[in-house]
C-alpha cells in the first residue's frame, strides 16, 4: 500500500471561474498527501498553477480514439497538454448515463495507459446488488476486464476507487466497515494476480465523503485515499479533507 493517501476533486459538470478562483488561492498540497483535481477539461490550462503547489490535475473521462474525426471527444494526448497526468475512468454516471460497457472501459484504459496517463478506475454496486446480497460480485466482476486484458503494465499507473452507486451525492456512505471489507476483497482480486499488483495498488472510497466523515475511512487498512465529489465544491471544505487525510 501506498505510504501517502490519494485524495481526488472530482467537480463533474460543476465549477465556472469562481470556482477555478478559489482553487487557485487555496493551499492544497499538504506533506502525507497526493492531491488531484479533475476539472471539466476546459478549465485544465486555467488550473496549471495548482502544479506548482504539487497538487496534479486530471481529467473525468477520455475517448478511446488517439486521433480523427470523432466530435466532442477529447484524446488522452490532449489531457497531457493541459497539464493533466490523471483522468478518471467507468465513473458510474458514465456508465448509467452514457451506456459506457466493459469493453470501452477497458479500451479507456488502455488509451491512458498507451501515454502513461494515471488511471483511476470506478467501481461500484447498486442499491439493489448491496440489498440482494449481491454487493460483492457486483463490483469484482467489474475488474474483470483488467484480468481478461492480461497486460500487467495497465497496472503500473492504476488505482481504484470504490464508489458505491447508492452513496454518490446522496449524503449516504457506506460504513467505514463495510467499505473497507469491500476493499479487501478487491485487493484480495488483484493480489490473486501478483502480490506486488495488489500490495502497490491504492484503492479509494468515494460516496459523500466529507470532512466529518473522512477520517473514519481513512483509519481503515485497505482504504487508502478518498473520491470526493459534492464536497469538493466548496474549497474550504476540500482543503479540511486534504488536511484531514494529511493526518491520517
Ligand atoms: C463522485 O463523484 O465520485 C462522488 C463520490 O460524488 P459525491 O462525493 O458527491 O458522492
Amino acid at each position: 500500500m501506498a505510504e501517502k493517501n490519494l485524495v481526488v476533486a472530482n467537480w463533474k459538470c460543476n465549477g465556472g471561474a469562481e470556482l477555478v478562483d478559489s482553487y487557485l488561492k487555496a493551499f492544497l498540497a499538504l506533506e502525507g498527501t497526493d492531491v488531484v483535481v479533475c476539472p471539466p477539461v476546459i478549465f485544465l490550462t486555467q488550473l496549471q498553477a495548482l502544479l506548482r503547489k504539487n497538487v496534479s490535475l486530471g481529467a473525468q473521462d477520455l475517448s478511446t480514439f488517439e486521433v480523427g474525426p470523432y466530435t466532442g471527444d477529447i484524446s488522452s494526448e490532449m489531457i497531457l497538454e493541459c497539464g493533466g497526468t490523471w483522468t478518471l475512468i467507468g465513473h458510474s454516471e458514465r456508465r448509467a448515463l452514457h451506456q459506457e460497457g466493459q469493453a470501452e472501459i477497458l479500451q479507456k484504459l488502455q488509451a491512458a495507459n498507451r501515454v502513461g496517463l494515471k488511471t483511476i478506475l470506478c467501481v461500484g454496486e447498486t442499491l439493489d446488488h448491496r440489498r440482494s446480497g449481491s454487493a460483492e460480485e457486483a463490483v469484482l466482476s467489474q475488474l474483470d476486464i483488467l484480468i481478461e486484458a492480461n497486460d500487467s503494465t495497465l497496472f503500473d499507473n492504476l488505482t481504484i476507487a470504490y464508489e458505491p452507486i447508492w452513496a454518490i451525492g446522496t449524503g449516504q456512505t457506506a460504513s467505514p466497515s463495510d467499505a473497507q471489507s469491500m476493499h479487501a476483497r478487491i485487493r484480495e482480486k488483484i493480489l490473486s494476480l501478483s502480490d506486488a499488483l495488489g500490495d502497490n495498488l491504492r484503492i479509494l472510497y468515494g460516496g459523500s465523503v466529507s470532512a466529518d466523515n473522512c477520517g473514519s475511512f481513512l483509519n481503515e487498512d485497505d482504504i487508502d485515499g478518498v473520491l470526493v465529489g459534492g464536497s469538493c465544491l466548496n474549497v474550504s471544505e476540500f482543503e479540511k479533507i486534504v488536511r484531514i487525510c494529511g493526518a491520517c
